[in-house]
């Protein structure tokens, strides 16, 4: 088998750069070691930042998107047990964010890229990735294939073999793993707030988020330990009844039917360059940020918006510059995120017990963020997304 661009795994990066691939008309093939059903379903994260809502309206993926998105203006912070609104749009130029799950846009996605007759292969495991180094590395799959082709994207997420294929020591590693994961769920419960709430609490962490008009999304900071059979249905909506409540009373979180539950890690984690000879890595294959700021999905499609414009300058005038100014590029995003996404991480979650003295740096840096306009413009900036250009 021989392509141009061999994308590994088919999650939102390799989806993406293979769509925005088709349409300058470079072939790609993307190879997916899950079923197409499991990765349609997978649930994970759902919040849009504004130019990812753009590109994918801009290359005609969007309509679903906005028939079934929900726009939102603004987000809640909690503590104290008083909320108080921040004015994401007022605060960021009008920008906002979408709420729509990520495996709808894997879905709208997915359909894309059949209708446009691309290549797409499930249960196509990637095993090797060699000859990295010369015009023509070769992809190995656990069916005994091979693909040949003149650049690898990989997008095969944290726990791919994109990353490892790089000679011992090409990469550097930065790394921070929280004391602490989230319990998520779907419930079958009407949204209890028309925003998203960030609750700061003694107990920990919660989280009030929704995927439509029906359904709730919640999330709990739980130990990084803990596992599903700790959590049964009543310990879940009990403490997210305490965490959530207002000290008025007048906040009243609706429950309803589980039907979906995870623990996920928190994570920091970055590995450069995002390049290693003809390889390129994007998405969570070279970047892992905890889910408090919301990046992760956002991030894999700022850097497959780079890629895709380099390949483009490579495949159409032979100009290696962009391939080049590729991981620089998306690094400064990169960190910018990963700034963001630890300085919510640690501003919301109960970081060690038994340190009075964080708990109190917390709350003067929340009521800082509530009061003072500067600081709350820094959150809704960074929380909508920043142009592609000014980071
Ligand atoms: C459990 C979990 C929960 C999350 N929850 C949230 C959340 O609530 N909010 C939030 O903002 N972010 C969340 N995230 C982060 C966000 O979902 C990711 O940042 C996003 O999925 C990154 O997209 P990606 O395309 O880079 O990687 P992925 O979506 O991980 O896609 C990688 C794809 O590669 C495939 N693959 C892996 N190895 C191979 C191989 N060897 N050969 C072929 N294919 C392969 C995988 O099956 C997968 O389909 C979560 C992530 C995880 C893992």
């Amino acid at each position: 088998m021989d392509t141009q661009v061999a994308i590994i795994g088919a999650g939102p990066a390799g989806l993406l750069l293979a769509h925005l691939l088709q349409r300058a008309g470079i072939e790609s093939m993307v190879l997916e070691a899950r079923t197409r059903e499991y990765v349609e379903h997978r649930v994970r994260a759902g919040v849009l930042e504004q130019g990812t809502v753009d590109v994918l309206t801009e290359t005609g993926v969007g309509d679903r998107l906005h028939r079934e998105g929900m726009v939102h203006r603004g987000l809640e912070l909690r503590f104290g047990g008083r909320g108080h609104r921040i004015a994401l749009s007022d605060l960021a130029g009008g920008r906002a964010i979408t709420v729509y799950g990520q495996q709808e846009v894997v879905k709208d996605l997915i359909a894309a890229r059949l209708e446009a007759g691309g290549e797409l292969r499930f249960e196509a495991e990637a095993t090797a990735i060699e000859d990295l180094d010369g015009d023509r590395p070769v992809v190995r799959l656990a069916s005994g294939e091979e693909l040949g082709c003149a650049v690898v994207a990989g997008c095969d997420g944290f726990h791919g073999v994109s990353r490892a294929a790089a000679p011992d020591g090409a990469l550097a590693v930065y790394e921070r793993v929280y004391p602490f994961a989230w319990l998520g769920i779907l419930a079958r419960a009407a949204p209890s707030s028309e925003e998203l709430i960030y609750a700061h609490h003694d107990r920990g962490f919660a989280l009030h988020s929704m995927r439509s008009p029906e359904i709730t999304r919640l999330y709990l900071q739980v130990a990084p330990d803990d596992e599903l059979e700790a959590w049964p249905d009543e310990r879940i909506w009990e403490e997210l009844q305490t965490r959530m409540a207002t000290r008025d009373g007048a906040f009243a979180l609706n429950e309803g039917e589980i039907f979906e539950r995870g623990i996920a890690p928190m994570r920091s984690f970055v590995a450069e360059p995002m390049r290693h000879g003809r390889l390129f890595l994007a998405g969570d294959a070279a970047h892992i940020v905890p889910a408090t700021g919301a990046k992760g999905l956002n991030l894999a499609v700022a850097d497959v918006r780079v890629l895709a414009r380099a390949l483009r300058a490579f495949f159409e005038r032979g100009d290696e510059a962009e391939l080049d100014a590729y991981s620089d590029r998306c690094l400064r995003r990169v960190w910018r995120v990963q700034h963001f996404s630890w300085w919510m991480t640690q501003m919301l979650h109960r970081l060690d017990a038994n340190d009075p003295f964080e708990g109190k740096l917390q709350r003067s840096q929340l009521e800082y963020v509530v009061r003072s306009e500067a600081a709350a413009r820094t959150l809704a900036e960074n929380y909508v997304g920043l142009e592609l250009e000014d980071v």
